[in-house]
């Protein structure tokens, strides 16, 4: 940022995220900490997606230690453990809600009107449990736990493929020097696809491969 001299507000793209709980009908039985999803409920017209995973020990201590109220039940929640469900509901970009700017020696990280944010999230949020309950796989009661804005992990588009001094060419170069290339989430705009993980690593071998000609 500094080389980039940048003075204005920057926006930073990302996926506003609101974390649920559900009892599930079924037990889903995994033997990882942290179990990948298994399946996503998605809406690509409104752009919003929400994906299934089971409990783990490990998922269940963080939750006790943000809910210590709940600490004096941990032996029921682990005997139960196999039948709760996470789900991670993401938003798409264009409810970004994160901004940097420099004051004067330092950047400032920040979001506005982050209630709007939270009321749209759980907008969403029942439509994915109104889809779990039609499918019966989830009993009628959940908890939701809004992590913050800033703490959805999926960052990108700060500097997008583009024309101007922000943005890179197609080989990822900076536009303003071609000597810098730029092979992270920030050149991606991750409008549709909310998972921007594969993509990250599979663009930054493409430039590997261009740089190792
Ligand atoms: C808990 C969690 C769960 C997630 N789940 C999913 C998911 O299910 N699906 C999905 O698609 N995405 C998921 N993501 C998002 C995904 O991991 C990120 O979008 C992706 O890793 C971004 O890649 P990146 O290269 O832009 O940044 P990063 O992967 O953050 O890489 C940045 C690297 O730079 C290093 N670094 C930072 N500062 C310096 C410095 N000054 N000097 C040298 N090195 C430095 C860091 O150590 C790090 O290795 C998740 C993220 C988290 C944290």
């Amino acid at each position: 940022m500094e080389y980039l001299n940048i003075n204005k507000e920057v926006s930073i793209k990302h996926h506003p995220r609101l974390i649920s709980v559900y009892l599930g009908r079924n037990k889903i039985l995994s033997n990882l900490d942290i179990t990948p999803g298994l399946f996503q409920v998605k809406n690509s017209k409104e752009n919003y997606s929400g994906d299934v995973r089971p409990c783990s020990e490990m998922i269940l201590n963080m939750a006790l230690k943000i809910y210590s109220i709940l600490k004096p039940f941990k032996k029921i929640l682990m005997f139960l453990k196999n039948y709760i469900y996470f789900s991670n509901n993401l938003l798409g970009t264009q409810y970004s809600n994160l901004f940097i700017k420099k004051n004067k020696d330092q950047f400032n990280i920040y979001s506005k009107n982050k209630k709007n944010t939270l009321k749209i999230l759980k907008g969403k949020q029942i439509k994915i449990y109104k889809f779990l309950r039609n499918k019966k796989l989830v009993y009628p009661f959940y908890k939701n736990f809004f992590p913050g804005i800033g703490s959805d992990y999926h960052y990108f588009g700060t500097i997008p493929l583009g024309n101007n001094k922000l943005s890179v060419n197609k080989n990822c170069q900076l536009n303003n020097n071609k000597s810098i290339y730029l092979i992270d989430g920030s050149v991606f705009n991750f409008k549709k696809n909310l998972y921007p993980f594969v993509f990250v690593m599979a663009n930054a071998k493409r430039i590997a491969k261009i740089l190792n000609k």
